[in-house]
């Protein structure tokens, strides 16, 4: 009981810091879906974002594999993933599958029409990018036919740091 007074206290205060939090994002309750496209400039980018999720989500880059933000994802339980930098609703734990390849992956986006793909070619060969549709962010790759035992055979290989996760609600009293 105590504890979740206390929890209730400090609650507001972990949500207004979780906005520069490295490497995952953890907040109670859905953030509200853009209605629009996100944009906004590099300075604003910067502002808004740690310098981890900037690099990645404005620059391409990636995180460290099998790094804090992979373990956590790992023990995370049932819930939401949404994107870093504009709030998105991108990943479901329903689609959440262990790959073992150090990195979040899903073998679906929780909603298609959010998620945008692009072929590039930065190391040399051809990979799929995953961008996030309303604000352009980079989010990783996605890989087909690499043999999972999963319903589509994909593996959205996904920065962590990027994501926002919100867990299902657990209020059974
Ligand atoms: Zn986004």
């Amino acid at each position: 009981m105590k504890m979740a007074i206390l929890l209730a206290a400090i609650a507001p205060l972990l949500l207004v810091n979780c906005k520069k939090q490295d490497p995952m994002a953890t907040q109670s309750t859905p953030p509200e879906q853009p209605e629009a496209k996100v944009e906004l400039t590099n300075a604003e980018w910067k502002e808004k974002l740690t310098p981890e999720q900037y690099r990645i989500l404005r620059e391409a880059g990636t995180e460290a594999a099998n790094g804090e933000v992979y373990h956590e994802f790992k023990e995370q339980g049932t819930g939401s993933y949404f994107c870093a930098g504009c709030d998105t609703k991108l990943f479901s734990s329903n689609e959440k599958f262990d790959s073992k390849c150090g990195w979040p992956s899903f073998y679906d986006p929780a909603d298609a029409q959010n998620i945008v793909t692009d072929t590039d070619f930065d190391l040399g060969y051809a990979r799929t990018e995953v961008r996030c549709k309303n604000c352009d962010g980079h989010l990783g790759h996605v890989f087909l036919g690499e043999g999972f035992n999963t319903p589509t055979d994909k593996r959205y290989c996904i920065n962590g740091t990027v994501l926002k996760f919100v867990p299902d609600s657990v209020d059974k009293e």
